[in-house]
């Protein structure tokens, strides 16, 4: 993926440095652990802490105090990496936003190590990146592309550019109104009808990233051989059934959050080839 040298996002903000600000955990999670947690509470998910009962009543969480955000320095790779990605995602949801006569209001995303408070609760490296609507910010500990290739066996940059991409297609769907439905129906359903639900949400957020994929290829030309390959490969590896598969050695599917490996790689690339929002209706579609 041919990244270097494009445009960096103002919206990256900096915690890595704050440790001792915020008291939890620092960078004592193994990596053990972070799959068990993926498994659990779903690799990418949108607002994890909802799951863990975090959001008690108001649905805003009191956020400690913090020092003012910083930028990423200037010499961090990884952190170009995602500066330049999360601004190809706003130049490519700006023109979608733009050719629907809408005006995108891009996320802020926030580099912390370990553990950091957040409008709904506390974020930890364990639950792996997440998007949160209350503050509109994506949170990603860089670790987890460790784990995504190592232990997820997911690598490539363009595999770590589609996480953030997903991500940002959950702040898509804030923006687009989806989450606050599907916020509003879940107090009303069956947990098994919440898993339903929730596979449709992040397969809608797989094939926004696809989205972001076919909109700044086009611009960019970036990719290189293999890259797109390293993106379904991820897709393919993070599915519930092959995780659980991992983990247990058994599928059961009345309790995918996120959808399988095959329906990840199609709703991917269903926005990939597309480019289109209303190709992305996860909820409408019969089949997924
Ligand atoms: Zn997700």
């Amino acid at each position: 993926m041919k990244w270097e040298g494009n445009r960096q996002s103002d919206n990256v903000e900096d915690r890595r440095g704050s440790g001792g600000s915020f008291g939890v955990g620092g960078r004592g999670i193994g990596v053990g652990s972070v799959v068990i947690a993926l498994v659990a509470w779903g690799v990418f998910g949108i607002n994890p802490l909802t799951t863990l009962g975090l959001l008690a009543g108001s649905g805003q969480t009191q956020v400690a105090h913090q020092a003012p955000a910083r930028q990423p320095p200037a010499n961090d790779r990884d952190a170009a990496f995602v500066s330049t990605v999360l601004a190809s995602t706003e130049d490519a949801w700006q023109q979608v936003f733009a050719a629907a006569g809408a005006r995108y209001q891009p996320p802020r995303l926030v580099l912390y190590r370990g553990a950091t408070p957040t409008a709904c609760g506390t974020g930890q490296a364990a639950m792996g990146p997440f998007y949160c609507p209350g503050d509109r910010k994506v949170y990603l500990d860089m670790d987890f592309f460790d784990t995504l290739s190592r232990q997820l066996g997911a690598p490539g940059e363009f595999a770590r550019a589609y996480v953030i991409a997903h991500e940002v297609g959950h702040h898509v769907q804030t923006l687009l109104g989806t989450t606050q439905k599907v916020d509003a129906l879940r107090g009303r359903i069956s947990q098994r009808e919440q898993n339903a639900l929730s596979v449709r949400v992040e397969l809608q957020a797989d094939c926004y990233a696809g989205i972001w994929a076919h909109q700044s290829q086009r611009a960019k030309q970036w990719l290189e051989q293999g890259d797109l390959e390293s993106a379904i490969n991820a897709a393919a590896q993070i599915g519930d059934d092959h995780l659980q598969r991992e983990q247990s050695g058994v599928a059961r599917p009345d309790t995918f959050t996120h959808g399988t490996s095959a329906q990840r790689q199609r709703w991917f690339l269903t926005g990939y080839k597309s480019g289109s929002v209303a190709a992305c209706d996860t909820f409408g579609a019969q089949s997924l």
